[in-house]
């Protein structure tokens, strides 16, 4: 059934039956059916269409850092945009790059080009695809500062350009939420500056970093959305649960935000944990708590 899927990728490019545990920076997710891994947007546009014309359902995702996968997995062809779509070209002020490139590498680039504009982003563990649809920031920046342009390939192979003001990019979201399309490309935005300058802005950033995140331990990062007028760190302490376990799950000791894989935690155990501290949250603090980790899977 899969030949065709197979045939537009690659033997090599196709994989059954894999845990996303493998893939996901939680090290947590039960088996998805197929994943595919396109080195270009000519190949993604085929593998959308094959989906749609086979009624089969797909998953994108790039460095898998914001998901918790469940622990039945994923149903149907997983698309991974990552290292084998991650080309990039640097031209004058701007980058333009494939979506598999991780922000870390692009940062680096940026840097190594003289290239200001990047340096809040080279913490964070995902694509610049995951990045521009979660709107990806940290240090009082976001990913939207930067994007000059992006193309988007929509489920009948379509490839659609989407300038900033197209993108409603805000905390945490972007119109690549709503309509689910797969974002293949984007043009960085930078300017010029000194080299040492950009290294040591994130050195500084990088220092700061691993001081108050959990980095030696699987997790996706922040779990919740900041509330307003809050922030969900000193929340989550002021409730009595850091550190607190439920099986392999466990909030973070060094940064409440975090949930942690302990060891051989579910998605099950995290789920639980998460539900917890929004219970809690609500009745300490009035406060409904969202998440901002992606809960996919079959429940
Ligand atoms: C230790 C740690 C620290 C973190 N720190 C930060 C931080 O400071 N700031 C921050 O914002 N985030 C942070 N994160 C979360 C995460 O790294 C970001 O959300 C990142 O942008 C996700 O990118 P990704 O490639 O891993 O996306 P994935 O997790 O693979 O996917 C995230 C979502 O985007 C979708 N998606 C991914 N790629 C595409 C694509 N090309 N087209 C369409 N949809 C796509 C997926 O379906 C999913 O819904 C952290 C995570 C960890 C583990």
């Amino acid at each position: 059934m899969y030949s065709e899927l197979s045939a537009i990728v690659g033997s090599e490019a196709i994989k059954y039956n894999q845990l996303m545990s493998d893939y996901t920076t939680f090290q947590i997710g039960g088996p998805i059916d197929v994943l595919v891994e396109p080195d270009d947007t000519e190949q993604l546009c085929r593998v959308l269409v094959w989906c749609r014309d086979n009624n089969m359902p797909f998953f994108i995702f790039g460095a898998a850092s914001n998901l918790l996968v469940r622990d039945k997995g994923i149903r149907g062809v997983g698309i991974r945009l990552a290292d084998r779509f991650s080309r990039f070209k640097v031209e004058g002020e701007s980058i333009f790059a494939q979506v598999g490139i991780r922000l870390s590498d692009l940062a680096r680039i940026a840097a190594d080009n003289e290239l200001t504009g990047m340096e809040f982003a080279e913490g964070i563990p995902g694509t610049l695809g995951g990045a521009v649809v979660m709107n990806a920031g940290a240090y009082d920046h976001e990913i939207k500062e930067i994007l000059a342009e992006v193309d988007a390939v929509d489920s009948d192979g379509r490839i659609i350009n989407f300038k900033p003001e197209d993108m409603k990019m805000a905390y945490r979201q972007s119109v690549f939420q709503e309509n689910k399309m797969t974002v293949v490309s984007a043009r960085i935005a930078l300017s010029h500056s000194n080299k040492e300058l950009i290294n040591a802005k994130m050195q500084e950033l990088r220092d700061s970093r691993a001081s108050k995140q959990p980095l030696d331990k699987p997790s996706a990062g922040s779990v919740f959305r900041r509330p307003e007028g809050y922030y969900v760190g000193p929340m989550v302490e002021k409730l009595g649960l850091k550190g607190f376990q439920i099986g392999g799950a466990k909030v973070s000791k060094k940064h409440a935000g975090f949930i942690i894989n302990a060891g051989n935690a579910t998605a099950a155990d995290v789920l639980a944990l998460i539900e917890e501290v929004q219970l809690r949250a609500r009745q300490e603090f009035g406060v409904d708590l969202q998440t901002e980790i992606r809960i996919v899977g079959e429940e």
